[in-house]
């Protein structure tokens, strides 16, 4: 399937199948109704319903889906490069009452030749199956990634137990704005 270069959009005109799926849609349809999935798709509805559309940061987006969800504790698993927006983000969080678990890349101190065998760099090294165990046990509801590292992305977000979302991608080159790079 190649959605971008299709010439006749029918899934989008007609709301109907172009039959060239991988799937069985009235699977999906099922799917949707199991209530661990429609309180999602509930809350995700509300943050753009009654005109809200692009009115709501990502942030403040995040903040309002956690309330609708009634999450309590809320987890950031930071880039140890970006601790200040890690900080600056906690304290909105810990504003509206959530209780939140900040966590470095670098927690647990491993040195890089523990992490990595082809490695000679004798500093601190980046412990995201680490970062995410430390969130797994501290039982928190909703994770943000916060600047993780590419890669190391993957392996925290295949290894955390709870609903995870990214909030900040992190892009040396273009300021953390990975559009820019895309040239779009
Ligand atoms: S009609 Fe099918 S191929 Fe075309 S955009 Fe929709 S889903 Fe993709």
């Amino acid at each position: 399937m190649n959605c971008t270069t299709c010439g006749d959009k029918v899934c989008r005109k007609q709301q109907t199948s172009c039959n060239r799926e991988g799937f069985v849609k009235s699977e999906i349809i099922e799917q949707y109704k199991d209530a661990s999935h429609s309180e999602i798709i509930k809350a995700a509805a509300e943050l753009v319903d009654s005109g809200k559309a692009g009115t709501l940061s990502r942030i403040e987006e995040i903040i309002e889906f956690a309330k609708r969800m009634d999450y309590q504790k809320i987890g950031i698993a930071y880039c140890y490069g970006m601790e200040q927006q890690a900080k600056a983000i906690e304290t909105l969080l810990t504003n509206e009452w959530f209780d939140v678990s900040a966590v470095s890349c670098s927690v647990g101190g491993l040195k890089q030749s523990e992490v990595n065998a082809a490695s000679c760099i004798h500093k601190v090294s980046c412990n995201p199956l680490g970062q995410a165990e430390q969130l797994n046990a501290e039982k928190v509801d909703l994770t943000l990634v916060v600047g993780i590292c590419m890669g190391h992305d993957i392996l925290l977000n295949r290894n955390l137990s709870m609903d995870f979302t990214t909030l900040v991608v992190k892009d040396r080159k273009f300021n953390h704005a990975p559009l820019l790079g895309i040239g779009k």
